[in-house]
C-alpha cells in the first residue's frame, strides 16, 4: 500500500513539484472554540484573526511556504472542520484528504480533550492502512489559571495515540511556529522511512 498512498497516481496526497518543493495537506480538527482558526490565521500571517481574511485557496484553506531544516516545504492548511452547514460530507473529506493532522483541544476545557481522543479513534478508523502523522495540540497555554488538563495528561494521551504532543498559545503566539515546523518534520520522517 505504499504505492497506493505515496506514489504518483491520482490518489497521491503528497505532491512533489518539479522544483523539488513538496506540498503537504495539513488538516485542523477539534472541538469548536479550541483555537483552530486562530492558529490557522497565525499560520496565514494575519496578526488579528478576521474570519474569511487571507484565504488563499478558497474558503478556510491557507497555503504557506516554510523552510524547515534547510529544506523547503509548502503547507496547505485546511480549517474546515467547523463548517456551519453541519455537513458530514465535509468532515468525511477532512478525514480522507490530510497528509497530516493537528488534533486540537483547549487546556482549559476537559471536554475538548476527551473529544480529541474520539477524533483520534475516528481518524484511525477512516485511514486504517495509513501511518498518518498527527500532533496532539493543547492550545490556550496562556490561560494558566483556567487549566483543566495538565501537561502530563496531554503527553500521556499522545503516547497512547502514538503521536507527538505540543502545548501552544495562539493568543500570545507561543510554540505556534514550532507546531507547524513539527508537522513538516513528522511527515518527512514517515516519507523517509518509506523510501528505504
Ligand atoms: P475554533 O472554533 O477552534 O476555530 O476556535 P477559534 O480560533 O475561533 O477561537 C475560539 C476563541 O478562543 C476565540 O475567542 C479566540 O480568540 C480564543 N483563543 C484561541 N486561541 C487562544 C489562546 O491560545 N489563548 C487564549 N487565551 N484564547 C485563545
Ligand atoms: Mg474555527
Amino acid at each position: 500500500y505504499y504505492r497506493r498512498s505515496w506514489s504518483s497516481d491520482s490518489s497521491d496526497s503528497v505532491i512533489s513539484s518539479e522544483s523539488g518543493n513538496t506540498y503537504y495537506r495539513v488538516v485542523l480538527i477539534g472541538e469548536q472554540g479550541v483555537g483552530k482558526s486562530t492558529l490557522a490565521n497565525i499560520f496565514a500571517g494575519v496578526p488579528d484573526s478576521v474570519d474569511g481574511d487571507c484565504d488563499m485557496l478558497g474558503e478556510n484553506t491557507y497555503e504557506r511556504n516554510l523552510m524547515v531544516d534547510g529544506e523547503s516545504a509548502t503547507l496547505i492548511l485546511i480549517d474546515m472542520w467547523e463548517n456551519k452547514a453541519q455537513d458530514n460530507w465535509i468532515r468525511e473529506q477532512c478525514m480522507q484528504v490530510g497528509d497530516a493532522y493537528l488534533i486540537v483541544y483547549s487546556i482549559t476545557d476537559r471536554a475538548s480533550f476527551e473529544k480529541a481522543s474520539e477524533l483520534r479513534i475516528q481518524l484511525r478508523r477512516a485511514r486504517q492502512t495509513d501511518n498518518i502523522p498527527i500532533i496532539l495540540v493543547g492550545n490556550k497555554s496562556d490561560l494558566v489559571r483556567c487549566r483543566e488538563v495538565s501537561v502530563s495528561e496531554g503527553r500521556a494521551c499522545a503516547v497512547v495515540f502514538d503521536c507527538k504532543f505540543i502545548e501552544t498559545s495562539a493568543a500570545v503566539q507561543h510554540n505556534v511556529k514550532e507546531l507547524f515546523e513539527g508537522i513538516v518534520r513528522q511527515v518527512r520522517l514517515r516519507r523517509d522511512s518509506k523510501e528505504k
